[in-house]
């Protein structure tokens, strides 16, 4: 078969899935693995909804004085954000301190988690709530598998659940390679964070 006739039969293949695929369906995209590039993704895809004129909102799991470039780009475009006041710093001091920052993002969550008028709903660093058990995980999956029929949701964070992926429509573990950080050089501003 020449490389011709084979590119032909590859693209008929492709084409018949691409014509048979037609479901609209909100998708719950997981991105987790411990290589770098899961926030970047959720972010992208947030940027992608945006540019649409579409909706979105971003919980992050994480203290809110981290620096973050994205959250600053966002929110001039609209997108409401819930993050950590307190709480959760990866060097854990109160674990009760913890708990109630991450349930009050998780509020922010539920709320848009029942909105039909948001397209996209991203949980940033989500699964450390679930391992941590800083949240009942029955109570985010029901959020989650309860939410309006076409909004998607993008959960990031390493470790994620064996329930949520089994929930997920698509999930992507990404694997390091490399990583910077391995060669001693220091998170880097415009591109780490
Ligand atoms: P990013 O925000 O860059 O997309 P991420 O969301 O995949 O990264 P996190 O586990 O949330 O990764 O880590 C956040 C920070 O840690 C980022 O500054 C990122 O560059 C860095 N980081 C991610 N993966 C690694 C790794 N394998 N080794 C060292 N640092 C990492
Ligand atoms: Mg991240």
């Amino acid at each position: 078969m020449s490389h011709q006739e084979r590119q032909q039969r590859l693209k008929e293949k492709v084409d018949a899935r691409i014509e048979a695929a037609t479901d609209e369906k909100g998708i719950l995209l997981v991105l987790t693995g411990n290589g770098k590039g899961k926030s970047t993704a959720a972010f992208g895809t947030v940027c992608r909804a945006v540019g649409h004129g579409q909706t979105a909102a971003v919980a992050q799991f994480i203290k809110g004085s981290w620096a973050c470039g994205e959250r600053d780009l966002l929110q001039s475009h609209g997108v409401p954000f819930a993050v950590m006041a307190t709480g959760f710093t990866w060097e854990t001091q109160s674990r009760e301190l913890d708990m109630a920052a991450a349930q009050k993002v998780w509020d922010d969550a539920k709320a848009w988690l029942k909105d039909p008028a948001i397209n996209l709903v991203v949980l940033d660093e989500l699964t450390y709530m679930l391992s941590y058990d800083y949240l009942n995980i029955d109570e985010v999956l029901e959020a989650i598998a309860n939410r309006p029929a076409l909004q998607h949701v993008v959960v990031t964070g390493r470790g994620a659940h064996r329930r949520l992926v089994e929930m997920a429509d698509t999930v992507s573990e990404i694997r390091p390679v490399k990583h910077a950080f391995d060669a001693g050089i220091k998170a880097q501003l415009g591109l780490d964070y």
